[in-house]
This record gives C-alpha cells, sequence and structure tokens, in this order.
C-alpha cells in the first residue's frame, strides 16, 4: 500500500470520529500491519470505518484481523493463490501467469523475475509491475537467456 494512500485513509477516518491525526508512533504501527495490502482495500476500509460508532482502540487490528478479509470476502480474485490467468505478455513464458523472467544480455547470469501489469495476485500487491517496454528500456530482454 501506498504511503500516502494510507495517510489520506487515516485522516479521513479519525476525522470521521472527530479526532486528531494520530500520533507518528501510532500510525506507523498501524501502518505495518497494512503496508502489504492493496491501496483498494484503504477506500473500503475507510467506508467501513466511517460506520462505526466508535474508532476501534487498536485500529491495525480491525483492520486485519477483520477489514481486510471482509474485503478479501468480496473481492476473492485478490487471494493469494487463486488462478492467475496472465496475459498475452506473460502467459506464454516459463516464469508462470502474472510474471516474466528477463536477463541483462551483457551478463546473461542475472536473470530477474518480474510481476507483469496483468498480476493481481494479492502477495506480491507491493511490487512493482512491469511490461515489455519498460524491461527494454531497463536494458533487458524478456525470458531466459538460451
Ligand atoms: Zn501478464
Amino acid at each position: 500500500m501506498n504511503r500516502d494512500t494510507f495517510r489520506n485513509g487515516i485522516e479521513e477516518i479519525y476525522t470521521a470520529h472527530g479526532k486528531a491525526f494520530p500520533a507518528q508512533k501510532v500510525a506507523e504501527g498501524v501502518f505495518e500491519r497494512v503496508k502489504d495490502l492493496p491501496d483498494s482495500f484503504m477506500a473500503f476500509a475507510v467506508a467501513e470505518l466511517r460506520d462505526y460508532t466508535t474508532l476501534p482502540s487498536n485500529l491495525g487490528r480491525e483492520l486485519r484481523r477483520n477489514l481486510w478479509p471482509a474485503y478479501l470476502g468480496k473481492n476473492p480474485q485478490l487471494r493469494a493463490g487463486t488462478e492467475i490467468k496472465g496475459c498475452d505478455l506473460c502467459r506464454s513464458g516459463r516464469a508462470g501467469p502474472g510474471f516474466i523472467y528477463a536477463y541483462n544480455p551483457a551478463d546473461s547470469c542475472r536473470v530477474v523475475m518480474f510481476k507483469c501489469v496483468c498480476c493481481t495476485q494479492e502477495n506480491v500487491a507491493h511490487w512493482e509491475s512491469w511490461d515489455m517496454g519498460k524491461i527494454y528500456e531497463a536494458g533487458l530482454v524478456p525470458g531466459l537467456p538460451q
């Protein structure tokens, strides 16, 4: 999750409950609990938490233990282990659907695995997405060295 998305969400939640933005340490502790979750989850969490009669004293726990499972229930495609179909960029590659291998032609021992732009796997939500343009721009060649 993007830090700004998180901050804005937290601010909205606290404002809705008439509270000031939490102390940096508190906010950081909450962020630690949700930083591996996708940005899209924050909008859901804000909408839910605005409706609570009281703000949970342990917001990180509430987000992780209650709201995240609820969000996954509504968005089953985000579940880790969900079958990924892949797209034209990654489907035929050896890294598997949703992932792309690339290597540096000047140093063919260095093979890197990237997340494809089509990949929605939740456990790699924090990985940067790559497409072929970006791979070539980085001076790499998609696939495995021959
Ligand atoms: Zn793909």
